[in-house]
């Protein structure tokens, strides 16, 4: 296809296209001419080059146009534009995407994630009082959706392997299991068999979800090891002193 040639007039009118350019740019701006390209009739685009710190790469563009019959040019648009080899901020990634664990705070709220594959569905409303009332009781008191396989075994597998499970420096060190402890509440469903609370105010993991096989130094059952008993007991004077046998150097 045959590039079109632009129209005269506007083509040679680099002068008025880089006033335009300057009234944005401001003194020192704008570059050398580096094209000038046609749009359709008397419709061109001047490319200069930016001078900008900020802006390496980038190009002003400023399209001027004609009327029929007419040597008046006047200016359509001022644009700054990204060249190939421009300096580009990164792309864009909304928040809903790059928010981790740990960075809720109090008095946000995450984005409802609708296909969310840890939830499925939970009860639907079937009207038959009893029916429902089971459903309800069963479900977890009408929440629209509750844990999945995935949810849960996803969260199984973080809990084990976190600073509650049975490879946390506490859990190696322990004297004794969670399982045998006084202050292990079981948790109830599927992950009953594997995991429950520690309700120990004493112990790091106090409110925590704990496996059975972590422990730690507060375990229920643990002690310290007892102290040698005093066999004599010290001979106090009347004035509450401890009487002290002086040794005379030979
Ligand atoms: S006190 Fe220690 S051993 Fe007992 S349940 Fe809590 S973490 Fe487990």
């Amino acid at each position: 296809m045959r590039t079109p040639v632009p129209d005269q007039t506007l083509a040679e009118a680099v002068d008025a296209a880089r006033a335009a350019a300057l009234e944005i740019a401001g003194t020192g701006g704008v570059g050398d001419h580096l094209d000038v390209q046609s749009e359709g009739d008397r419709v061109v685009t001047h490319w200069f080059g930016c001078l900008s710190p900020g802006y390496r790469g980038w190009r002003w563009a400023v399209t001027l146009a004609r009327a029929p019959r007419s040597r008046a040019v006047s200016v359509s648009e001022v644009h700054l534009l990204p060249g190939s080899d421009a300096l580009l901020s990164p792309q864009w990634v909304p928040w809903s995407q790059r928010i981790a664990p740990g960075d809720l705070a109090a008095g946000m709220v995450l984005p409802k994630v609708e296909d969310d594959v840890r939830l499925e569905w939970g009860f639907a409303a079937t009207g038959e009082q009893d029916v429902d009332a089971l459903a309800l009781w069963e479900l977890g008191l009408g929440r629209p959706r509750v844990l999945s396989m995935a949810g849960r075994d996803e969260a199984a597998q973080r809990w084990y392997s976190g600073a509650h499970g049975p490879s946390d420096p506490f859990a190696e060190q322990a004297p004794a299991r969670c399982s045998s402890c006084g202050f292990y509440l079981p948790m109830a469903g599927a992950l009953r068999a594997v995991f429950g609370v520690c309700a120990n105010e004493w112990s790091p993991s106090d409110g925590q979800v704990v496996s059975l096989d972590h422990g730690c130094g507060a375990h229920s059952e643990a002690d310290v090891e007892a102290r040698a008993e005093q066999t004599e007991s010290p001979i106090l004077d009347e004035l509450g002193y401890v009487e002290v046998e002086r040794t005379l150097d030979p």
